[in-house]
């Protein structure tokens, strides 16, 4: 339910974020109790993003406006068929599908195993799914009830009693509890009634469960994301406790870093390192995220008395370090998870020039900023105007372009519309007072002004060139008189296979 504020970025990248939102609450805040009552209140907005907040949607309205969007593009999407086994070789792969009574075999280039924890695609390659069971079991329940708490915050209470979260929902509240014992028999509210009691200092009546249900809690990170034709996304990779809600948000961004390059696999560019750069890529992420959802959920269930003390004096001073929470929130938010590490990210020869480190490196999610129309000044997100899934070069001319950057910026222009005409689109930002009556405008070059100096807040002052991926990441960063080793690099990795 809880979708993190680079998902949100997502949903706008893929046009369903409007939908999303109005099927949503918006939480703003997660306040957390201890044993002695308020522990601290984690302000959710305090984000440094076009989307500062985390939303409360239920996974089958974001399916619903996914799948709404994939067919409005002419997708199929066709249910209630299973997977049963597949082979593949070096022409492709053949599948075996059962729908109703009839089985029939599809051949394709790829398969990509989304199909959860259990994954038929993992079991079927062999690939390992190691990791631990948690000795909690958990219940959980959709209630109507309206709840004494502020409705667009969740609540933690880590007390004795045990663990109990209390999630907003667009109506009502899902509440969820653990304890040692499993839940046996007909499922009921009464044990969240009786939990509840204390801390309410009243019973509850929380009317009948819209839905009720137990589960149980695993950490596993899949061995390999890949063998050869065939891929592994989402829960199918990793599971991890529900604590931090991270495991849609991290399963879509898998989906998000996999889809365009499938897309440019099939369509006949780059070569194999832009499908090996998915595990390369992906893995290192979830990997870490485990390893802090893991430290989450331990130290929420904890019993021992002396170690909850401890942690609970631990959160209350945490949560009186605004520069901690931000921090810890930015991570949640999956907004600093980038791709540095990625062989497929890269930079000319920059460091001389001595701005390794100002604006954000290859393989980091591009920052965004306000930009004015140069004719109207009219204000624009950055994110938006790169909207369309190619990649985006982005030119930043220095304060009065000389005679070598214009001619930087035509020969770019000439060779990428020869070439990658509909891969690689060129936009110029150039500083508030730049003149811009000598730059050209021709063919498909737009002009953006740094009108309030956010793009050279977030990126350093030009001339400087910088590659969008269409997953939103920088794929490549030069300065300006390099446009060579951006050529270059655009023909290893966007070119057309063989070549
Ligand atoms: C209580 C709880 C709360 C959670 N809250 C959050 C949260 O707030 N935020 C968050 O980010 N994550 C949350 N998660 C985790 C989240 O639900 C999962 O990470 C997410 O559902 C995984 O999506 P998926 O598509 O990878 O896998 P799944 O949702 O498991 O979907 C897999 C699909 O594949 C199908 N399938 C399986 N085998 C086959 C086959 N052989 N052939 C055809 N189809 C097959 C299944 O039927 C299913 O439809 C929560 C999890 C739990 C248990």
């Amino acid at each position: 339910m809880g979708l993190h504020a680079r998902s949100l970025e997502i949903f706008a990248a893929l046009e369903v974020l409007a939908p999303i939102r109005k099927a949503s609450r918006t939480m703003r805040a997660v306040s957390v109790y201890g044993d002695k009552g308020f522990l601290f209140e984690l302000d959710l907005t305090s984000l440094d993003a076009p989307y500062p907040w985390v939303l409360s949607c239920p996974q089958s309205d974001v399916e619903k406006a996914l799948t709404e969007r994939y067919r409005s593009l002419g997708g199929e999407l066709i249910r209630g068929t299973e997977l049963l086994d597949f082979t593949q070789d070096g022409a492709g792969v053949r599948a075996r599908i059962r729908q109703g009574a009839d089985v029939e075999t599809v051949t394709c280039d790829l398969l990509v195993g989304a199909d959860g924890a259990s994954s038929t695609v993992r079991q079927q390659l062999g690939i390992g799914f190691n990791g631990v069971d948690y000795d909690e079991h958990f219940l959980l329940a959709d209630v109507d009830w309206q709840g004494p708490w502020r409705s667009d915050s969740s609540h933690g209470f880590l007390q004795e009693d045990g663990l109990l979260i209390a999630l907003p929902l667009p109506t009502g509240w899902r509440l969820i509890m653990a304890r040692d014992e499993a839940w046996e028999g007909e499922l009921s509210l009464q044990p969240f009634t009786d939990r509840l009691t204390p801390i309410l200092g009243e019973t509850p009546d929380l009317g009948e469960p819209r839905w009720i249900s137990r589960f149980s809690v695993q950490r596993r990170l899949a061995h390999h994301y890949r063998r050869n034709r065939v891929f592994l996304a989402g829960d199918a990779a990793h599971v991890q406790s529900p604590l931090g809600a991270q495991g849609m948000n991290t399963g879509l961004a898998d989906a998000f870093n996999l889809s365009w390059k499938l897309a440019f696999y099939l369509k006949g560019y780059g070569n194999g390192a832009l499908l090996d750069s998915y595990e390369q890529e992906r893995k290192p992420v979830a990997d870490k995220m485990l390893h802090g959802v893991d430290m989450l959920s331990r130290a929420s269930l904890v019993k021992l008395p002396m170690l909850r003390r401890t942690r609970d004096s631990l959160l209350k001073m945490a949560g009186g370090r605004p520069g901690l929470t931000r921090r810890l929130l930015r991570t949640a938010s999956q907004l600093d998870v980038h791709y540095r590490q990625s062989p497929l990210v890269g930079c000319g020869p920059e460091a001389e020039l001595g701005w390794r480190h100002r604006g954000p490196l290859p393989g980091d999610r591009l920052p965004d900023a306000a930009l004015g129309s140069v004719r109207t000044g009219h204000l624009h997100q950055l994110h938006d105007l790169l909207r369309k899934p190619v990649h985006h070069l982005l030119l930043q001319l220095g304060e009065s372009p000389g005679h070598k950057e214009r001619l930087v910026l035509y020969a770019l222009s000439d060779r990428l519309g020869q070439e990658y005409r509909e891969r690689v689109h060129l936009t110029v930002v150039v500083a508030r007072d730049t003149p811009v009556g000598e730059i050209p405008r021709e063919g498909t070059i737009r002009i953006w002004r740094d009108h309030q100096g956010e793009f050279a807040a977030a990126f350093g002052e030009g001339p400087r060139m910088w590659l969008m991926r269409p997953d939103g990441h920088l794929a490549y960063r030069a300065p300006v008189s390099n446009a060579n080793h951006l050529l270059e690099y655009l023909d290893t990795v966007l070119g057309r296979k063989g070549q």
